[in-house]
Order: structure tokens, then C-alpha cells, then sequence
């Protein structure tokens, strides 16, 4: 007998258990059906020694000082600040927009101040940002917008930005000054000793009881328990009664090379040339030593694991009917990237786990 299940190990499911059990002083299992916990954000060591990211970079960014001090209780952190390049017009120029990505696209030696008036002189005037092709052109103009966004978008999505809600390219900011990081909340890096050890520390309970390789469908009508915590894709929890909810997928193509610097930051973006969206490069993430160094492609896909939720009007508008339904479940708690159909970074996944748990869970 069970006072909690969790389906799923990831962020969400690693804290609400660690809660449960640490705070609460409850049983819970974890049913999770991959071989390993840590969700998408599960690292491992690969075969020369190098720690990796297996379902892609993983940098760990917020400005919510809770967030950040609950999971200093189970890891130190390397402290790191991710810069990213785009390659464009055979250059490679830092990303985020930023002074200097332009005084070296263009050859220009302008100041913050004369940054903003070319913005403004070259920016699209829009009513109302419908769309992610309205946030850019509202603030740079089509010439960058087509530069950096609208074939990087493409490869990823398949969709152009004009047919995606705003929050997608509205993640990347624009700026007139010279900072150049990718990220730029208060708080950012890495746990030191990766993120599954991280996880396993959580986990360290003996009132956590974990199932890995197990759909939970396979085995949840055979376990007693109070109350279920999914983390899990909604749709598939409902028998998909609405239809499926889309989602894009990656590919993941591995290199480790025989040198000890493959590239000159951390990601790089090709948001025109290749099939690839970008190369990173881990030894920058994790602050590594090592003679050799592992890169990883990211190519998308319409079919395999569900990554990104696809935000359109139309899936946001079945989401919510699976919310709807969800709402109705007294016992059943859905919460994370897949139980609620956003885009979220991990942080959030952090504070809305921890705020369920302080709302509705312990009570
Ligand atoms: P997940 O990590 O997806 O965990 C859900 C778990 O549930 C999975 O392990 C899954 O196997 C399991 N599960 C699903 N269905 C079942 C079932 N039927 N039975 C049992 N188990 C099930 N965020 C950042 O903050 N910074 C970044 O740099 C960053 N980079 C990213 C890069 C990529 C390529 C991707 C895809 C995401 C990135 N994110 C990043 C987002 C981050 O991965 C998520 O915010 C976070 O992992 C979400 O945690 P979660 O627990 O909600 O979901
Ligand atoms: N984007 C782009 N060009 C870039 C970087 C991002 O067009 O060089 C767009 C693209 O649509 C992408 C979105 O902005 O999906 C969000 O970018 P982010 O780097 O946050 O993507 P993630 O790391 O979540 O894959």
C-alpha cells in the first residue's frame, strides 16, 4: 500500500517524491518507463569518460531563489553561463541579438543608443503579436527576422514562426547592449556532478520505492494508494478521447572527436545551412577535463519521444479539454511539460512541483 504514485522521473516526479517522502513522511513509487530517472534531463558518462546529456543540452537557468536553494540541498554546482553562435552569412556572431552580433554582421561600430534607433527604424509596426513571426519583426525587421528565426524555426518545428504562438521565438531575447549570454536570470550552471546524481539524491529514501522499464497503465490497477502524481503525456492518460495532442521530436546524433575543442562556445546555431538546428559542445556545460570531446547534433522529427509541445490554437484548445477533464479527478494530480502541455523550462517545473506540493499535497 502506496499513500502516493508518481508516474514519471523527471523533474517533476523527482521532487514531488523527495517532498513526499522527506517531508511528509510517506510511501510513495515511482513508476517511470524508461530505464533510468531524471527525465529528459538524465546524464550519464559516455564510453570514453565524458559526461553527456542524452536527450540533449540541459542548462539549468532561473531567478526564483527557492527554485534554486531547494536543489542546492542535493548538489553542488559548476557555475555556468551558456553563450551561444549563430552561424550566419558564413559568420559565426553571438545570439542572442545583441550590439555586438550586429557591429559584426554589418561591419558597424554603433552605440546602444544608435542600436535602438536603427531598430526602430528598421522594426515592422504591428497592432497586436499574434504569432512568433510578430515578435521579431515588431522589433528587429524582416531582414534579421529572416536571418536568424525563420529557417531555424522551420528546421525545428517544420512550421513557420508565423504559425506559432508568440511564446516560441519570444523565449530569445533582443538586446542593445553587449551582453551576449544566452540566459539571463540570477541564478544559472549545472549540478556539479551531473543531473542523475543529482536525482538519486533526491530519491535517497527508503520510503521511495522506484519501478523503472514499467508503463504505469501496465501495473496501476494492480497497486493500492491514495493518491496518483502524472507527469506523464495527458492525452495518453485520457486514451487520447479528445484525439492526440502533437508534439515535435529530436534526433540525437552523438560525435565524440579525438581533439580537446571542437567549436568556440558552448552551442552553436545553424539556423540556415544543414539539417542540423545546432552543435553542442558538453565539455563547455559540465566544465570537464578531458583529452577528448563529445558533440551532439540536434536534428528534428515529426515521430519519437515527445519533446516539445506544439503551440497552436488548435492544441492548446484539445489541451485544455484534457484540463478540463483533469479537473474533475479528485485524487489525481497532473503537473510538468507533458501533463500540461507547455513549454517549460526546468525551473518551472521545480516551482510549480514544489507550490502543488505546498497547495494541495501537504495540506
Ligand atoms: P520529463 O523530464 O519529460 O519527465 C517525464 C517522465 O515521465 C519521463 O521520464 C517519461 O519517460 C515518464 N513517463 C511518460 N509516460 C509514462 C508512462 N506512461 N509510464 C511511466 N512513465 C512515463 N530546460 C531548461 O531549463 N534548460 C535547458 O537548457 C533545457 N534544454 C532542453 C533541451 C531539450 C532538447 C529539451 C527537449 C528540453 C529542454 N529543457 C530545458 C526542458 C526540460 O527538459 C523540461 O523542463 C524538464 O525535463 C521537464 O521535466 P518533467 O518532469 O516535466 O518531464
Ligand atoms: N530560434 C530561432 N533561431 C535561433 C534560436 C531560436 O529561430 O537561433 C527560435 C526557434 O523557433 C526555437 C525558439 O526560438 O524553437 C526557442 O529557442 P530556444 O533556444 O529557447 O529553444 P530550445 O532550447 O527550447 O530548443
Amino acid at each position: 500500500m502506496y499513500d502516493f504514485v508518481v508516474v514519471g522521473a523527471g523533474f517533476a516526479g523527482c521532487v514531488l517524491a523527495e517532498r513526499i517522502a522527506n517531508d511528509l513522511k510517506k510511501k510513495v513509487l515511482v513508476i517511470e518507463k524508461r530505464n533510468h530517472i531524471g527525465g529528459n534531463a538524465y546524464d550519464y558518462y559516455n564510453e570514453d569518460g565524458i559526461l553527456v546529456h542524452k536527450y540533449g543540452p540541459h542548462i539549468f537557468h532561473t531567478n526564483n531563489k527557492e527554485v534554486w536553494d531547494y536543489l542546492s540541498r542535493f548538489t553542488e554546482w559548476y557555475y555556468y553561463q551558456h553563450r551561444v553562435l549563430a552561424y550566419v552569412d558564413g559568420m559565426y556572431v553571438p545570439i542572442p541579438i545583441n550590439l555586438n552580433t550586429i557591429n559584426k554582421l554589418y561591419n558597424t561600430n554603433f552605440t546602444p543608443k544608435q542600436l535602438a534607433e536603427y531598430f526602430e527604424k528598421i522594426k515592422e509596426n504591428r497592432q497586436e503579436i499574434l504569432n512568433s513571426e510578430d515578435v521579431i519583426v515588431s522589433r528587429v525587421g524582416r531582414e534579421l527576422y529572416e536571418k536568424f528565426f525563420k529557417g531555424y524555426t522551420k528546421k525545428q518545428w517544420d512550421l513557420y514562426p508565423s504559425e506559432l504562438s508568440p511564446e516560441v521565438t519570444s523565449r530569445v531575447p533582443i538586446r542593445i547592449n553587449r551582453d551576449d549570454r544566452y540566459f539571463t536570470d540570477r541564478y544559472q550552471g549545472l549540478p556539479k556532478y551531473g543531473y542523475t546524481r543529482m536525482f538519486e539524491k533526491m530519491l535517497e529514501n527508503e520510503k521511495i520505492h522506484i519501478m523503472l522499464k514499467t508503463d504505469y497503465k501496465e501495473v496501476i490497477n494492480s497497486i493500492e494508494y491514495g493518491y496518483l502524481i502524472y507527469t506523464g503525456p495527458i492525452d495518453y492518460f485520457f486514451d487520447y478521447k479528445y484525439g492526440k495532442l502533437p508534439y515535435r521530436s529530436l534526433r540525437f546524433e552523438f560525435e565524440t572527436l579525438d581533439c580537446e575543442k571542437y567549436q568556440e562556445a558552448g552551442t552553436v546555431n545553424y539556423p540556415n545551412d544543414y539539417d542540423f538546428t545546432r552543435i553542442t559542445e558538453f565539455k563547455y556545460l559540465t566544465g570537464q577535463k578531458h583529452n577528448k570531446t563529445t558533440i551532439v547534433r540536434e536534428y528534428s522529427a515529426a515521430e519519437g519521444e515527445p519533446y516539445y509541445p506544439i503551440l497552436q490554437n488548435e492544441n492548446i484548445e484539445r489541451y485544455k479539454m484534457y484540463e478540463n477533464e483533469a479537473n474533475k479527478l479528485k485524487n489525481v494530480f497532473f503537473i510538468g511539460r507533458l501533463a500540461n502541455y507547455k513549454y517549460y523550462n526546468m525551473d518551472k517545473v521545480v516551482e510549480q512541483a514544489l507550490k502543488l506540493y505546498i497547495d494541495k499535497i501537504r495540506q
